[in-house]
């Protein structure tokens, strides 16, 4: 294949951070800055991911780049929105992370919190590289705000007691990273962006440091991961969630993160009882602008460029496997090979457990997260045994399969789900048939309650 450095795809970039540090509000932001430019069209709120052509971000780069002279090459960039670190988890097939640079968010005004930290581990185990968004700004006493204004510029207009208060929350900020092992500068004192992470004072209510973080994220994925990004026309693309769509029956969205997709395509996608081999129908990705769910509101496209969230419309898609990777068929591809890669993930991790005969039901919204709540029932003393499992929302055949314990060992008669919606029909069904339910978007709450459960069930 074709690699070129100069021909690069967009990076993908993930937003993580403690809740309320203005992880949604900064996305916002940056949707509106453009929008608020007067320009019409080109940022989509993909599927889970906005994607922001570079043309678009020039309006706020172009801000900085007049020092920096910086010449542009990624073609915009793919923002993921990640509402928690359960679902950056889910952004990794196994062996490979789909996010190439991530913004941690940390409230100026407080510090490193504890989701931080545990956004920090996943970041470090993941070895994803990343910049600080030293959000709030505008919260320091006698900020005067300037919208949308290069971080610099706007702090030079500060009052000396802003400056200073800002000064020693960034400085504490700094300590905190420190006590954690790791090197905190704010970005343009930072002189080694290899052991140094660099942060960036911004404001989501203003959209001062906006430009500031757009410039950096350019900067270092371009100076720092140009082989990583580039451009390849070999499919890289993983399937992040399979929904039923009033209309299109199955779908699946996606995240292509290189190469080209075109309609008409045949692929190979993991299914839960064996690969499917099917045609994409319709590519499909909102119209700019609009967020809206419904069929009609989708535009198609004969063709895609990574990076870019896609939904994909095709048959047989219904037991496909999230968390897992798609193929593309080319002429000189022999299907049964492709067919066994995409199954080699969902194999090796069902191989490990199905041996109980006696356990709880799983079930969960990717391989990632299955694989995830497995390893930890299986950590845990004494291990919870696991008669069956499943991926993607719970249907009545689920609960039936569950039910089939109540005679053996009606304890067990369980479902532990995790970050997947329940049917009514399914609702129905367990109530009828005696299973309970536990239900979280959190692992450890799932379990927590699970464990109340054993020990009132020994009592
Ligand atoms: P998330 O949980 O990290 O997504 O946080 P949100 O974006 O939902 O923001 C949480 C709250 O903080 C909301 O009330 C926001 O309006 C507020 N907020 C977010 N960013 C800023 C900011 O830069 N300045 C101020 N003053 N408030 C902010
Ligand atoms: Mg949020």
């Amino acid at each position: 294949a074709e690699r070129s450095p100069d021909r690069l795809r967009s990076p993908i970039c993930c937003v993580l951070g403690h809740v309320d540090t203005g992880k949604t509000s900064l996305l916002d932001k940056i949707r509106r800055t453009n929008v608020q430019g007067g320009e019409a069209g080109g940022i989509t709120q993909q599927i889970g991911a906005t994607y922001f052509p570079m043309s678009r971000l020039r309006t706020q780069t172009d801000k900085i780049n007049k020092d920096l002279l910086l010449d542009y090459k990624i073609p915009g960039l793919l923002v993921v929105d990640t509402p928690g670190h359960e679902s950056f988890s889910n952004l990794r097939t196994r062996g490979s992370n789909l996010c190439d640079i991530a913004v941690l968010v940390v409230d100026i005004m407080h510090g490193l919190e504890p989701q931080t930290l545990e956004s920090l581990q996943l970041l470090r185990r993941s070895k994803t590289p990343f910049v600080v968004a030293l959000n709030k700004v505008d919260r320091i006493y006698g900020w005067e705000p300037h919208k949308f204004s290069p971080l610099r510029d706007t702090l030079a207009k500060q009052k000396s007691y802003s400056v200073s208060e800002f000064e020693t929350r960034t400085r504490s900020t700094i300590a905190a990273f420190q006590e954690q092992g790791l090197n905190a500068a704010l970005y343009y004192e930072n002189d080694d962006f290899k052991r140094t992470v660099s942060l960036v004072p911004t404001s989501a209510i203003t959209g001062e440091g906006i430009p500031d973080l757009l410039m950096l994220i350019t900067q270092l994925t371009q100076q720092m991961m140009g082989h990583r990004i580039m451009f390849t026309p070999w499919v890289q693309c993983s399937v992040l969630e399979v929904k039923a769509i009033d209309g299109l029956g199955t779908t699946i969205d996606v995240c292509l993160t290189n190469g080209e997709i075109h309609e008409g395509d045949e692929i190979v996608v993991c299914g839960m009882n064996g690969a499917i081999v099917t045609t994409v129908r319709a590519l499909l990705t909102p119209p700019p602008e609009r967020e809206i769910r419904v069929k009609a509101d989708y535009q198609r496209n004969k063709v895609v460029t990574a990076a870019m969230g896609i939904k994909i419309s095709a048959n047989d898609l219904e037991k496909a496997v999230a968390g897992t990777q798609l193929l593309v068929v080319h002429p000189d591809d022999e299907i049964e090979d492709l067919k066994a890669e995409v199954q080699r993930d969902l194999e090796s991790i069902m191989g490990g457990f199905a041996t109980d005969t006696t356990g709880v039901h799983v079930q969960a919204s990717t391989l990632g997260s299955l694989e995830a709540l497995l390893e930890y029932l299986r950590s845990i003393k004494p291990p919870v045994p696991v008669a069956s499992v499943a991926i993607g929302p719970v249907h009545r055949r689920d609960v039936m399969q569950c039910a089939a314990m109540l005679e053996r060992a009606p304890e067990y008669a369980i479902m532990l789900c995790f970050d997947v919606k329940v049917t009514p029909e399914a609702e129905a069904e367990a109530v009828s048939a005696g299973v309970r339910f536990f239900t979280a978007d959190i692992i450890y709450h799932l379990t927590d309650a699970f464990e109340r459960h054993l020990a009132e069930a020994k009592a």
